[in-house]
């Protein structure tokens, strides 16, 4: 495999083939947008501007690694590749009409790989007709940066198409982990759980500065709150209506909070102000974020109270526990080691507690049951013990 194919030239495309180049890949990017293709390659140009100037390539690395990448309009110009990775909008039907064009096009043993964070792979594979020969890739953002990729296998997945893609991640530095078609899959499903959790403890009394830094203490880069203003809140706003649209309830109750953050037009950094203001008065009152709160309460029937770091902690890496537990249970994850390296390297679990399965046996599982069990007493929809976590505490 020496020319890969990339659908899509925006951010995640763009990194992903930044990444390949790096490894000494040939890139053949695709946009059928012609205004897309020229910001990628600002965007790939300024990315390997920026480490010159750091001092890590010089001129003639950063024109080797340019000359990988062509751009093209044409679906035509992938014929050729043994592995194309699409990653193209978030859209079921655009991500079908994709693969279905890439099945005409390339030959019949080409894998197809698709970079979906929340959707069907097998549904995206079913339009290519060869569903032995695809699979998602997941890659984090920003994709020339981040180590992980989710090696997703659908239900007819080959396995020497796991195999490939496999090695192709590893050829290019990052760790590959194979998990189960499973909404969410591996990382983002557990994510769901945590971010539920930390947006209770805002109901119940914390602000997300407290909750942020209860957790970065604990050791994460960022905390939940820094991370979604990073990322977006418009994201997983965005992933929840389309949910509802399927007509898929979200698995647990959660806060209307960022959607009305949303509402108030406010997506995080890319807007200059999300759960945190990023311009003007910093440390100033946030009227519209307490009367949103207020109005959540009101809605839920929350009281206010005093909450400390420890619980904030507690409540936060629980949750990721017990999810990640339910993930093992359902077998949509092969080990609590798979589980761990997501969480370390695509986000920013502390490594040094080795991952979150890994710190609940460091505290004992019959010590997890108990606190997921007390927590239960007052909120048993959302903290269902894991029969994973329960059979473990009970052999002690
Ligand atoms: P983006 O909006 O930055 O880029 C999408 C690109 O696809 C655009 O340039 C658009 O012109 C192009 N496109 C649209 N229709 C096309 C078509 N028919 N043929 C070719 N190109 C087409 O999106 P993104 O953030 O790069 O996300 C891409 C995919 O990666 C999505 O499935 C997303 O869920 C997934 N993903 C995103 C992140 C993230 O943090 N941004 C992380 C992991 C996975």
């Amino acid at each position: 495999m020496t020319t890969i194919g990339v659908i899509g030239a925006g951010t995640m495309g763009s990194g992903i083939a930044i990444a390949l180049a790096n490894a000494g890949y040939r890139v053949v990017m695709v946009d059928t947008d012609a205004a897309a293709l020229v910001r990628a390659a600002q965007y790939i140009a300024e990315n390997y501007a920026a480490l010159q100037r750091k001092g890590r390539l010089d001129r003639a690395q950063i024109d080797a690694r340019l000359e990988c990448i062509r751009t093209d309009t044409a679906f035509s110009a992938v014929a050729q590749c043994a592995l194309v990775i699409e990653a193209v909008f978030e859209s079921l039907a655009l991500k079908a009409d994709v693969f279905a064009q890439l099945g005409a096009t390339c030959a019949r043993d080409t894998i197809l790989a698709t970079n979906t964070s929340t959707l069907d792979v097998d549904a995206i594979a079913a339009a290519a007709t060869r569903p032995e020969r695809c699979a998602g890739m997941h890659f984090f953002s920003p994709a020339q940066i981040m180590k992980l990729v989710e090696v997703v296998r659908g239900r007819q997945t080959s396995d020497a198409t796991i195999e490939s893609i496999c090695a192709l991640a590893r050829a290019i530095g990052k760790t590959p982990v194979v998990v189960a078609n499973a909404d969410g899959f591996v990382g983002n499903r557990m994510l769901l759980g945590y971010r539920r959790e930390a947006e209770f403890l805002v109901l119940s009394g914390a602000a997300p500065r407290e909750i942020d830094a209860a957790l970065e203490q604990f050791g994460f880069a960022l905390g939940p709150f820094a991370v979604s203003d990073l990322a977006g809140l418009d994201i997983g706003v965005r992933a929840k209506h389309e949910r509802a649209a399927r007509g898929e309830a979200p698995p647990f109750e959660l806060t209307r909070i960022p959607d009305k953050l949303v509402e108030a037009g406010r997506f995080g950094r890319k807007s200059g102000q999300g759960y945190y203001p990023y311009t003007g008065d910093r440390a100033g009152a946030d009227d519209v974020f307490t009367s949103i709160v207020a109005g959540e309460r009101t809605r839920l029937g929350v009281r206010p109270r005093a909450v400390s770091a420890e619980e904030i902690v507690e409540r936060c890496v629980l949750a990721l526990i017990n999810e990640g537990a339910r993930i093992l249970d359902a077998r949509i994850a092969a080990s609590a080691d798979d589980v761990d390296t997501i969480w370390r390297l695509g986000y920013g679990f502390p490594a040094a507690r080795g991952g979150p399965m890994r710190y609940a046996e460091s505290i004992g599982f019959t010590e997890v049951a108990a606190r997921i069990e007390l927590f239960a007493a007052t909120d048993p929809a959302f903290w269902q013990l894991a029969p994973y976590i329960r059979q473990r505490a009970n052999r002690v």
